[in-house]
């Protein structure tokens, strides 16, 4: 993307405003005026100088106008991280969010991870039925060269990732880079600890490196705000251990708070 962009014309037209403040048009003898000691044809013309007799110049403050706006105090665009635990919604905020944007005309970029191993196309769904389409990321993926390719199709307003801790340490960095170098918010949405209690790789990450920061909440069934999870087989039983990422499994997972988590957990 081009650091310059053309505001020549409009600051132009500035400068010319500007010139026609500071040094008023008025009818003057050009001689003695700001015509000094040209030949002139006509005794008594339609001057633009001061009372010094400066002529004006357009074009030097068209160019320090120009130079102004360069230079103006821009919004930085940010890397947000909304945490939260199992089922507190955060896909259903995540598509509430892009779908403000897109409703304003503005157009979001969604990404979700790839936890099948497969890249291409995918989709974020939330439990109360809402879905939307979106790139989906792999281990291996240089969500940079992603976000990237994405701006040269057309402007986005933000970049929105889901499963946000599945990134790897490299990829949050890669997110990074993108807000500073690219300019363009990115809201990533996940999960801050597995169902052993131990931060995700990608949360860990975030945790360090975003800017802000949100809870995205929900309760305990005893009405405290959960923020662990377990992992229980089919028969409701608490799992304490296995791979933090599992797939495809008979497993469900609940939000606790800490205090009934410990307890899951102690048996
Ligand atoms: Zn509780």
């Amino acid at each position: 993307m081009s650091e310059w962009r053309p505001f020549w014309p409009v600051t132009s037209v500035l400068g010319v405003q500007f010139n026609l403040v500071l040094y008023r048009p008025h009818v003057g003898r050009r001689r003695r005026c700001c015509w000094r000691g040209g030949s002139i044809p006509f005794e008594r013309t339609l001057c633009l100088c001061n009372d010094n007799g400066d002529v004006a110049s357009f074009t030097t403050f068209g160019a320090l106008l120009t130079l102004a706006w360069q230079f103006r105090p821009r919004r930085m665009a940010k890397l947000y991280f909304n945490y939260s635990t199992m089922n507190a919604g955060k896909s259903t905020v995540l598509l509430q969010a892009s779908h403000n944007y897109r409703e304003r005309g503005m157009d979001t970029y969604l990404m979700t991870a790839a936890l099948d191993g497969r890249a291409g196309v995918g989709k974020i769904a939330s439990r109360i039925g809402i879905s939307a389409d979106a790139d989906t990321f792999a281990t291996e993926d240089d969500v940079f060269a992603m976000i990237e390719a994405r701006l040269r199709q057309g402007k986005i307003a933000c970049v929105f990732v889901d499963e946000a801790q599945f990134l790897t340490e490299e990829q949050v960095w890669q997110l990074a880079r993108a807000v500073d170098d690219l300019r363009v918010p990115v809201l990533a949405y996940g999960l801050r600890v597995d169902f052993q209690g131990r931060l995700f790789p990608g949360s860990a990450a975030l945790l360090a490196l975003a800017d802000e920061m949100r809870e995205v909440r929900t309760i305990c069934k005893c009405g405290r705000k959960a923020t662990m999870v377990i992992r229980q087989d089919e028969n409701g039983n608490t799992i304490t251990e296995g791979a933090q990422v599992q797939i495809g499994g008979n497993e469900t997972y609940v939000s606790l708070c800490r205090k009934h988590w410990r307890q899951a957990i102690d048996g």
